[in-house]
């Protein structure tokens, strides 16, 4: 049987291993539900980026918000990253795991004074700023500490990138980015701003994004922009490409990241920009298939119309499914010869109908197995909740045959920790 994604996931004998480690007996160990990551699968997810910008002038910030784990953070830290942060938590987050601040692109549409003084504070290499107000703003508060920040305008291509519409931010209509059309004026602006020091331009279009063509008319459009601009006297020195590069979860068939960026530093030498900084800020695909979510299976509850799984994780563990309908594979850490394949719903206990993990799944299973969800290295956790009072799952990072605890296991006093009873 073949697993998407991953070759650091595969079956030795009837046994689902990740790394050298036996998922089931991790389970035993820890508990369930867990998260296990493997710290090589990451490594080697980013492999392809470095190799294909290694000749040119660079930065890849790993964007936090797919799986903001310090431990995972400290992986791509340690492997020469910056990252994409959307909060003062996740530039916390940085600091906490070791990172270079230096190296941090802060990102969103909705950044608080706060936010922007921390930012500032600890040197971010730029914003990117989303809207005109933002940009006014963010340079009274540089200005009050008597500082310059670096900004890019995050511009919005109005191209489709055929994903699900709530992971697509680069077409018209969408809350994200700067209108092509306005992005000039906008520059324009920036750059007679006092507190701002004008560095870049960006654009991220969307998640899951699956093809080559959506990324080369978004770069093309951006090329037009930085000629515009600097015709206009405002310099650009780097151009930040955004992320969104998808993976397999079933059988998509994404490009390699090396197969996109050197079509995409291709178009940027045939037409002239081959001089300036590239960088990218991918998620999903640097995580997504380096991780599984392990879940038990509680009872088995057949029916006339459906046949469903109970398990002990839910929606408020991975809310992929309940959220876009997404798809995830779901196996059996232990293949059974013993009972018949059926077919299944994969349900939690939560109580919504939308909590469901998987759809008419074909497995063979019994009351206690522990099944592995596939591809969940990515906005898993980090969109994790205590709904149900469920306190959130434990994460494991593997390597070889090592194992470390990265996030303990909540316990029911954690969720309430905050809360007061009324006199
Ligand atoms: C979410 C996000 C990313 C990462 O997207 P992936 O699809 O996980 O690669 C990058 N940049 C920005 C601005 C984002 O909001």
């Amino acid at each position: 049987m073949t697993l998407p994604g991953s070759p650091f996931l595969a079956y030795r004998g009837p046994d689902l291993f990740l790394d050298d480690v036996r998922l089931s007996g991790l389970v035993r160990e820890h508990g369930s539900p867990l998260y296990v990551y493997s710290r090589r699968a990451m490594l080697a997810a980013l492999a392809p980026y470095q190799k294909a910008l290694k000749d040119r002038a660079h930065l890849i910030c790993y964007a936090i918000k797919a799986n903001s784990n310090l431990a995972v953070l400290q992986t791509f830290a340690q492997a020469g990253c910056g990252f994409d942060i959307v909060s003062a938590g996740e530039l916390a987050r940085v600091q906490a795991a070791g990172g270079d601040t230096s190296k941090v692109v802060f990102s969103g549409v909705g950044k608080t004074r706060a936010e922007m003084k921390l930012g500032i504070e600890a040197g971010v290499r730029c914003f990117n700023v989303e809207s005109t107000a933002e940009l006014e703003v963010l340079s009274e508060v540089a200005s009050g500490l008597g500082r310059q920040a670096r900004v890019s305008v995050r511009v919005n291509p109005d191209v489709d990138a055929g994903t699900h519409p709530y992971i697509s931010t680069g077409l018209k209509g969408n809350k994200f980015g700067i209108a092509h059309e306005e992005a000039l004026a906008t520059y324009k602006r920036a750059a007679s701003l006092p507190g701002l020091d004008v560095v870049g331009i960006d654009c991220h279009i969307g998640s899951q994004i699956t093809e080559v063509a959506p990324y080369l008319d978004a770069l093309d459009r951006v090329l037009d922009l930085v000629e515009a601009i600097e015709a206009a006297g405002v310099t650009i020195h780097h151009m930040d490409l955004g992320g969104g590069l998808g993976i397999t979860y079933t059988d998509e068939t994404p490009p390699a990241a090396d197969v996109l960026i050197g079509q995409l530093l291709q178009r940027i030498d045939a037409r002239g920009h081959g001089h300036r900084e590239i960088l990218f800020e991918p998620g999903r695909s640097l995580v997504g298939n380096a991780g599984v979510l392990l879940t038990e299976v509680l009872f088995l509850k057949p029916g006339e119309q459906k046949n469903f799984c109970v398990v002990d994780a839910a929606m408020n563990d991975l809310m992929r499914p309940a959220l876009y309908e997404a798809y995830m594979g779901i196996v059996n850490a232990h293949q059974r010869a013993d009972a018949a394949q059926q077919v299944w719903d994969v349900v939690g206990p939560v109580c919504e109908s939308g909590d469901w993990l998987g759809r008419d799944r074909t497995l063979a299973v019994q009351a206690g197995d522990v099944l592995a969800v596939l591809s969940a290295g990515a906005y898993g956790m980090t969109m994790a909740s205590n709904y149900n009072t469920r306190g959130r799952a434990a994460e494991l990072m593997v390597d070889g045959d090592q194992v470390w605890v990265i996030r303990e296991r909540e316990t029911v006093s954690d969720l309430f920790r905050l809360e007061h009873r009324i006199a």
